[in-house]
């Protein structure tokens, strides 16, 4: 097509393509939730209803971007792995980040009143998000690992410290210098021994964080309905197959939906359990 003599302008726009090959991560993170928490009075140390706010926000990403393989959550953050293989958008970086981020944004707004009923959004919610590209496997899993290691260090010590404060009656710069210093089993000991808490018998959600995972429906289907708004149809092999491509209609075909849980994924029992998520 002809362009007009304006159109020159096009040759500054930069290719922004992210190396084939390599696992992408792209992490997502409130802005300024510190303060969106205080103002919207999210319960301390952890707001469950904001957190399957968020569980939400992703599972919608997931549903839209079918090479998610995986993504984690804690906090006011997301992680979302892409397959190995994945080429959407030509892998252009602005186009895929800026399009889950605002994805995630707007779903975390058009849902807010699903989980906080009674507590009106008093202002618009953004998110930062990145995308790092990780070489192997093995550091996509320190990855992994990194983020449920500081959902665990950030809610044991979230925990001592609104314990002090909520009912040991300690100002929050008091909580502080309580804790400044202390170990992890000094933080279990404080809890333990001043307010009675185990804190390995708190909810598995705040201490390990929320993981989202493609998991196969067991009843294979020959052939079948349109797949629900929450599920997608793949062959083995895990190529998309639409439902009107005849020769996808012929192989069995497997359907998936997202999982939440809220488990380990540090140790190698999830990894082996789901050897397709680093496969390709
Ligand atoms: P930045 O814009 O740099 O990310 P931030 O204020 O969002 O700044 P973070 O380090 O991302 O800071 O921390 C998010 C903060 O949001 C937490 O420290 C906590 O105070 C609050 N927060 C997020 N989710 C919850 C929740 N479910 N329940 C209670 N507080 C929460
Ligand atoms: P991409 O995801 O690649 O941007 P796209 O479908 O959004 O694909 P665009 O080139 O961005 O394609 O064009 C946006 C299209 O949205 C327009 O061509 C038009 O069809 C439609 N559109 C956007 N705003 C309006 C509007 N105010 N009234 C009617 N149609 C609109
Ligand atoms: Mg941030
Ligand atoms: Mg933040
Ligand atoms: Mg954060
Ligand atoms: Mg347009
Ligand atoms: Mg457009």
């Amino acid at each position: 097509m002809a362009g007009s003599k304006f159109a020159y302008v096009r040759n500054f726009e930069l290719p922004d393509p992210l190396l084939p090959g390599t696992f992408m991560v792209l992490r997502i993170d409130g802005h300024a939730f510190h303060r969106l928490s205080e103002e919207h009075n999210f319960m301390k140390p952890n707001d469950e209803r904001a957190l399957q706010l968020m569980d939400h926000a992703a599972r919608d990403v997931m549903n839209e971007f079918k090479d998610i393989v995986l993504a984690f959550g804690e906090s006011d953050e997301y992680s979302f792995l892409f397959r190995r293989s994945a080429s959407l958008y030509n892998r252009r970086e602005a186009k895929i980040l800026t399009t889950v981020t605002s994805l995630f944004t707007s779903s975390y707004v058009f849902n807010w009143s699903k989980y906080l009923s009674d507590t009106p959004l008093k202002y618009c919610p953004s998110f930062d998000g990145r995308i790092v590209l990780y070489p192997s496997p093995s550091v996509v899993r320190d990855y992994f690992s990194w983020r449920q290691a500081d959902t665990h260090i950030n809610n044991l010590y979230n925990t001592v410290f609104w314990a002090l404060v909520l009912q040991g009656g300690q100002t929050t710069t008091e909580a502080h210098a309580t804790l400044r210093g202390t170990v992890s089993s000094q933080k279990h000991e404080i809890l333990f021994s001043r307010f009675g808490i185990n804190y390995n018998e708190l909810p598995a959600r705040f201490r390990k964080g929320s993981v989202l995972v493609r998991e196969e429906v067991s009843d294979a289907v020959e052939t079948g309905d349109a797949p629900q708004a929450d599920q997608a149809i793949s062959t083995p092999t895990g190529e998309p197959a639409s439902v009107s491509d005849k020769k996808a209609q012929k192989k069995p075909r497997v359907r998936t939906t997202v999982e939440l849980y809220h488990f380990d994924i540090i140790g190698d029992e999830f990894w082996d359990g789901h050897s397709n998520i680093l496969a390709d």
